[in-house]
Parts: C-alpha cells; structure tokens; sequence
C-alpha cells in the first residue's frame, strides 16, 4: 500500500519508461559485517574508503537489521523481502519455494540482464542454496568435484576473484541494464586476510578482512565508473548479518539474536536521475527486507503482493522525510541443529524482547550491549511483543515439508565451512516444544568450541579438534555433535577402538543417525569385532538403505564371517543400486579375502571382458587364480596386469 504511493511522490528526472532508462541495480552483500566495524559509522581503527565513498555518494543508514543472523537465511531475506519464516529458507539447502519471487526473478522480467557472483559455496545454487539461482542469466557456482586441498576455488573464493570475475562478465555482456549481484565472503572466519590486511591488521584480522573486502568493492566501483555504469546506477551494499566477537560469549554468529550480529551496514547510492534525495544519513531503524521494496520502487517495477518489507524511500526524499520506524523482527533456527531452543526477537520502541526458555528485555537505548535482562512476564511491553510473534508464527507454513534432505557431501562442505550439527538435526519432525529444549545460552560455549573443532579439523589439526571436542565432552557429556565429531575423527586417525566407543555414545543419543551407525560399523570392522559390525550395518542400512558403501562394507562382513548367501545379498543390492567397476572391484577382493576364489574368478572373467584394459581386474584374477592353484593362468593374467601398467 504504502509502495505504491511512494512512487508518485519520488521525483525521477525520467524520460518515458525504457529499458534503456533503467538504471542498472548492482547488489553487494558483505558476509559477516557488523555495522559498528566500518569506518562511515563511526569505528576509527579501521579504513574502508570503498564504503566511506559509497555513502558519500548515497544515503547511509545507520539503523539496519537483518532478521536473520546466519547467511542463507538472511541472503534469501534480502533477495525477497521476506521474513525467515514466510519465505523458509530457515536451514541450509532448504530450496526458496518458486512461490516467492526474488530480486532476480522480478527484474529479468523486465529487460535486466542478470548475474550472481557467489564468495563460497554457501550459496552455491547446487548444492546449500537450491533455488537462488532463479531469474539469473548466469550464476556463478563452484566447480562440482574440486580436488583442490586449499579453501581458495573449492569452498571459498576471495573478493578480489570475485569482483574480477563479475566484471569479467559485465564486459562481456554489456547490453544494459544489468543485475549484478556480488557476495564477498571474506570477513567471514576464520580470519585470514591476505598481504598487506594481515599484517596492518594483524592484532584485530577480523578488521582486516573488512578492509580487503572494502579494496575488493573498491575495485568493482572503480570499474563501474571506468565503464561510465556507476552515475546511472542504483547500487545496494550490505551485510547479511554481523560477528558475536565474543558478545554474549558468541564468537562467530548464527544462535543469537543480539544486535552484535544482527545490526549491518547498509548503504544506497540512488541513480543521479533521482534528484529530490534530501536526507545523506537515515537514523531511523529499518530492515534488510526493505531492501527489494525499495529497488523496485525505484526502478518502478511492480512489487508481489505479499511483502514483509516496505520502500525506504521516504526516508530520504521528499521535504519531510520520514522518523518513523520499522519493527524489527528477528527469527535463528540454527540452535536446533544442536538439539538447542530456536529463538525470535522483536526490536521496536526502544526495546527489545527475545523469546527464548529464558526470555530476555533490554532497553536497547540506555543499554546498547543488551546486558542488563530486564524480563519481567507481566509488563506489558513483553506481553505486546508476545502476541505480535504469535501472529507471525500463526502465519507460518508447518516446518517438516519445508526442510532440505542434506546428503553427506553436503555436510561435509558445511563442516569445511565451520557449520556443523548432526546429519538429521536439520529435521524438525521431532523437535519437542521449544521451551523443553535447552536455552541456547547455556550452551553457547560448546557451541564455540565445536566451532573451533571443526576448524581446526578441516586444516588438518586434528589434535587441536580433539581437545575442543573433549572440552564440549566435560561441558555435555552427552553432545551428540561432539560424540559423532570424536568418533568421525578418530576413525581417520586409525584410532577405531576409541572411534566405536564415541559414536556408539551417539547413537545412544541419536538413534537415528545412519550416517554415525555406518562409521561405528567401519570401526567396528577393523577392531575385527565382526557381529558387532553387522549389527549397526544392518541398523544403517535400515534407516538409510541406498547407502552402497554400507552394503559393500555389510558384504565383506558377511564373509568374514562365512555367511557366504547373506553377503552375496548384499552385494547383489550394492551393485542394482550402482553397478560401478569400482563397486565390483570392492567385491572381487572381498571374495578374495574370504577366499571365495571360485566366485571371484568367474566375476573378474566377465568383467575382463568389457574392461579388457583395466590392469586391476587382472590382477586380480591372478589373485583368483592363484588362489584355485591355477599356476598358469595365473601368470598369463598377472603378465597383462603388468603390460597394461606399462603402457600407461
Ligand atoms: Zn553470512
């Protein structure tokens, strides 16, 4: 309602509505930038001339919220101007439902050619953040299987690559006007900023990588004026959420919903068309799903009926410009990926009220650190605030239907990324009422250390992994994360005794993990607890049956334990469900093992036949062979075994 009328009060010094009037719409979105660490508002032990220069040239607000502290969530917040909750992207590789129109989607319907530039795998469209993708031209993923060790190109890439390649893209579509949406990851942590950000910022990184994502937007501006793009253009700079750095005891970000990560920058340069801007800095609160109603108020493109957020335009142009402010509410659902009490928050008049086992008010005016609780049930503020986060739960879609199946791939690429929780936390089909669940403010010191962990475990530290992990342990002994994490870690380090130990104190926990009852079975494997080893593949197996390597592993088992019929079963099964040469070579040196030679010579006969080049398979039939005692075949297949390694 108030979108439409704004229009006509926005003076555009416009010829007649062309595509070659628009002005082309440039978004960057900065990961893991709080307000209060950039130089423009106001924090002095930092440079960021890119951004300082930016609001110069725009209007800078000084009060904006994200509704979301964690990427995927927020990043879908802005690109729809929707609430967590009415859009439901609350988890990662929850798909955005095509019900929701996005940024992309609402301007490549009018002429804009698109284009998304991602900073790490996050938000790859394939993978953690099916259906971003929509209404873009061209976005910008990962490469499917990087063999790469480094983070660089296989989860992350640096804003310098980022901005190189979105402007690699401009200028190789030039046909304007243009959608450009750039995300530059770097300030995320941990905090590594390249030469020379590491070493000005060497006592504070977190700043440094600020900066270097500054030098990065200041290379992307640059060449926006280089182009003679930037004086026509409406570009759009914000963070999509903020760093705990230690408030409140959160490091990082993602369980709170404090302001240390949910107040962001956020900086609007109007097309110089737009002539009436009165106001360089808005004090007033608003919201990051203000964003695309004023984009497309701008651009004048109709918005979709339903909104959550409203333009922002009032607030700059015009004689009077508007003080009123916009209620911030605020949604994380990522403590339940440990088993922990989601939360909601409500921010408006000074106040600020979160809903949590233990709720919490703060005068957020007198008390800008939210440290002195003034929650009492009976004010009525509270009970106000109540009743406006019913209404938005009234509206909500049932959770369950709306979560993403993660598979392991995906888990462990958000491991690398330092997200974790247990392959099935994400699902919320049998989370109790959240007021039975732990308040995630006893827990936020597990919750840092198992972020430490799974750091250090991805650089290979796995000793530092194992003494954050045992810490967590001495917090909970019962944490399923840190169980699982434990077990996973010392299966890689051979150490399987005590990996068996870890995660069959997980499954105690979490009956439902096939994935920690599959590794509990390899360990139990090499531990040569053989029944042990059935039974929990067996259990695996039924929670989760497509799992090949499960039933090649159940396969080997089997035979060990000379069940010969049980462990043909398996590998019969194992084969319809990917009847790969590599599966049959698992299945042939078990057969081997076991000293099946029989079986194993008849399968690796007829797999000479379609892979007549594959020196394994011959010598593996002179295993077989060798096995039945025929010395002659034997030689003759282990000599092709030989010739073909040579002619490689
Ligand atoms: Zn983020």
């Amino acid at each position: 309602m108030l979108v439409g009328c704004l229009t006509a009060t926005l003076s555009v010094a416009a010829s007649p509505q062309t595509k070659d009037s628009q002005p082309d719409v440039f978004l960057v979105t900065i990961d893991t930038l709080r307000a209060d660490h950039v130089h423009c508002y106001g924090y002095e032990r930092i440079q960021t001339p890119a951004l300082d220069g930016l609001a110069k040239d725009g209007i800078r607000f000084a009060q904006a919220f994200t509704p979301s502290p964690i990427t995927n969530t927020s990043h879908v917040s802005i690109l729809t101007g929707l609430l967590p909750s009415s859009h439901g992207v609350v988890d990662f590789a929850v798909p955005l439902s095509p019900v929701h129109s996005s940024w992309a989607e609402l301007l490549h319907q009018h002429g804009y050619h698109s284009a998304a530039f991602i900073g790490a795998v996050i938000l790859d469209s394939k993978i953690l953040a099916p259906g971003l993708d929509r209404g873009f031209d061209f976005y910008d993923n990962f490469p499917e299987h990087s063999k790469a060790k480094a983070r660089w190109g296989r989860i992350e890439r640096r804003g310098m690559d980022v901005v190189q390649r979105a402007e690699a893209w401009l200028s190789a579509h030039p046909q304007r006007p243009h959608f450009v949406w750039v995300h530059l990851y770097d300030p995320h942590d941990p905090y590594e900023p390249p030469a020379p950000y590491s070493q000005i910022y060497k006592d504070h990184l977190y700043d440094g990588e600020i900066a270097y994502a500054d030098s990065a937007l200041a290379n992307f501006i640059s060449y926006l004026k280089k182009s003679r793009w930037y004086e026509n253009s409406l570009i759009v700079v914000v963070g999509d959420h903020g760093e705990g750095l230690g408030e409140h005891h959160e490091d990082t970000h993602g369980i709170f919903l404090y302001d240390s990560t949910t107040h962001v920058p956020l900086i609007l340069k109007t097309p110089v068309r737009v002539t009436d801007v009165k106001l360089k800095v808005v004090e007033a609160q608003v919201r990051t799903t203000d964003i695309l109603p004023t984009v497309l108020d701008l651009t004048r493109i109709p918005a979709p009926a339903k909104l959550d957020g409203e333009s922002l335009t009032l607030y700059f142009t015009g004689t009077n410009a508007d003080d009123s402010e916009r209620t911030v509410f605020g949604e994380t659902d990522y403590p339940l990926r440990f088993g922990w009490a989601p939360l909601r928050s409500v921010r408006m008049q000074g106040l600020k009220f979160i809903e949590a086992p233990r709720p919490e008010l703060y005068d957020v005016l007198q008390d800008a650190a939210e440290v002195k609780n003034q929650y009492e049930p009976w004010n009525a503020q509270v009970q106000k605030f109540r009743a406006m986060l019913a209404q938005i739960r009234a509206k909500q879609p049932s959770p369950g239907n709306s979560r993403g199946s993660i598979g392991q791939g995906t888990i462990d690429e958000l491991k690398a990324l330092g997200y974790l929780g247990t392959a099935d936390a994400g699902s919320a089909t049998n989370v109790p009422e959240p007021s039975l669940l732990p308040d995630p403010k006893d827990k936020i010191e597990e919750q840092n250390l198992l972020h430490l962990a799974m750091i250090a475990s991805e650089d290979g530290r796995a000793d530092a992994a194992r003494e954050f992990l045992r810490k967590v342990l001495q917090l909970d002994p019962k944490s399923p994360t840190a169980l699982r994490q434990l077990g996973d870690l010392e299966l890689q380090a051979g150490e399987y005794a005590e990996s068996a130990q870890h995660l069959k104190a997980a499954l105690e926990v979490h009956p439902d993990d096939a994935t920690a009852a599959f590794h509990e079975g390899q360990a139990l494997e090499r531990t040569h607890d053989l029944a042990g080893a059935r039974d929990v593949l067996e259990s695996s197996l039924k929670l989760m049956p497509g799992q090949i390597d499960a039933r090649l592993l159940l396969g080997q088992v089997y035979l060990a334990l000379k069940n010969v019929k049980a462990a043909e079963d398996q590998f019969d099964a194992a084969l319809l469900l990917q009847p790969s040469i590599e599966a049959q070579l698992v299945i042939a040196k078990a057969r081997i093992t076991a000293e099946n030679f029989n079986e194993a010579a008849q399968q690796l006969v007829a797999l000479s036949k379609s892979q007549p080049g594959n020196a394994k398979v011959f010598e593996l039939l002179a295993e077989a062979y060798s096995g039945l005692g025929k010395k002659v075949e034997a030689q003759r297949a282990a000599a092709r075994a030989t010739l073909l390694r040579a002619r490689k």
